[in-house]
């Protein structure tokens, strides 16, 4: 069996680069190797916060684009050295929480996420997709590699985020954390037409960037409190919406003492510890107050990998401004994941060009 290099989950806290055999695929998967990469903060959580438990040898990554190698016998529309969308979700399409309308959860919780989470992830010389008719899609000639790699999640992400907030023409909403997928979940916001959209992150360049994917208002949570210093701005009204993007289990309570009654609290945050939320009991109406909470991990599939990229390819998001730290080699994927880990202020993304 031809061998392959990758890097991966060693053990809690550790990383590194290991040999494996390249994946054998079945009748409907494919075979791709990456075009591009970029790592995400949910690697982070995986390795360092322990979120999903323990994994050993584990190839990391869930973002990438890249080439068509090889496919299974009933792949109908890809075929070796078509250029690919990767979602990071790959749900099985036919399970019956997909025909439910949540194929995120194919065969139980959280189980369309398979890269670097249920197999290896897409971190390696090659990669396995299942299901490629219904998890790959075709990158548009109008669509740089690199660029797309931002398709496989944080775009999905944040515009989940603002999807589930059902946020509506005039709507304030505020979007709690702005990183990656925190400034997408405001672009998602403004494309969806809101009125207002405040923008909570302490880091400059990330505030900059929000203000140019739609943010009206600024805030810095290690000023204060964010609900006073929202609700001052306000004049003490609630807002419509709150999506979570960024802070931990505590930032609920927050969303509860922001939002309006009968508002909607979404959280697209990955919560990496502790064991409970607290939802405060006055603020949630008694229990009463119509608010509603919910959460979600991203969409994937082929459709919804098209439907974005026409944003992409028609003018209306540009991925560029959140790429700030761009490699070329896949060795480079080590320095990337750890700075992803340790956030300097000038980061948003690192991302690595593999062609
Ligand atoms: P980043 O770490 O880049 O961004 C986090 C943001 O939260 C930053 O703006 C940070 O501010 C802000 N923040 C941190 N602490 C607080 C706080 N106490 N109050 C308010 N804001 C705070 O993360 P990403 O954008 O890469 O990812 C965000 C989350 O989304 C992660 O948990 C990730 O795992 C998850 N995720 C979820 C997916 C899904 O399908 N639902 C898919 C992909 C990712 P600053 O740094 O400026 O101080
Ligand atoms: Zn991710």
């Amino acid at each position: 069996m031809a061998r392959m290099k990758g890097l991966a989950m060693l053990d809690f806290d550790k990383i590194g680069w290991i040999e494996k055999e390249v994946p054998s695929i079945g009748p409907n998967d494919a075979l791709c190797r990456p075009l591009a990469l970029s790592p995400c903060t949910s690697d982070v959580h995986t390795v360092w916060e322990r979120a999903l438990g323990q994994r050993h040898d584990l190839i990391l990554g869930h973002e990438a684009s890249a080439e068509v190698i090889e496919v299974g016998s009933l792949v109908k529309d890809f075929k070796p050295g078509d250029k690919v969308i990767v979602p990071a979700i790959t749900p099985d399409w036919q399970a019956v929480e997909s025909q439910s309308g949540f194929s995120q959860h194919s065969g139980g919780m959280l189980n369309g996420w398979k890269f670097s989470n249920a197999k290896d992830g897409v971190f390696g010389d090659y990669f396995h997709v299942n299901e490629a008719d219904g998890n790959l899609a075709h990158l548009p000639d109008e669509i740089d590699p690199v660029d797309a790699v931002m398709l496989s999640d944080m775009v999905p992400t944040g515009f989940h985020g603002a999807d589930n907030a059902e946020v509506a023409y005039g709507d304030t909403v505020v979007v709690v954390g702005i990183g990656p997928v925190g400034l997408m979940a405001v672009a998602g916001c403004a494309l969806r037409g809101a009125g207002r959209i405040f923008a909570v992150g302490s880091r400059k360049r990330c505030q900059e960037v929000a203000i140019q994917y739609g943010a009206t208002d600024t805030v810095n949570y290690r000023d204060g409190d964010i609900v006073e210093q929202i609700k001052d701005t306000m004049g003490g009204k609630p807002v419509d919406k709150v999506i979570l993007a960024g802070g931990d289990n505590d930032t609920f309570d927050q969303a509860v003492r922001l939002v309006r009654p009968g508002g909607i609290i979404s959280n697209i945050n990955y919560l990496g510890t502790g064991d409970y939320i607290k939802i405060p009991r006055v603020d949630w109406g008694l229990g009463m107050g119509h608010i509603r909470i919910t959460g979600g991990l991203m969409p994937g599939g082929r459709k919804n990998m098209e439907y974005l990229s026409r944003l992409m390819v028609y003018g209306r998001l540009d991925v560029s401004p959140m790429l700030t730290h761009r490699f070329d080699k896949f060795e480079d994927l080590e320095p990337a994941l750890l700075m992803m880990k340790d956030k300097p202020a000038d980061l948003i993304k690192p991302v690595v060009k593999l062609y």
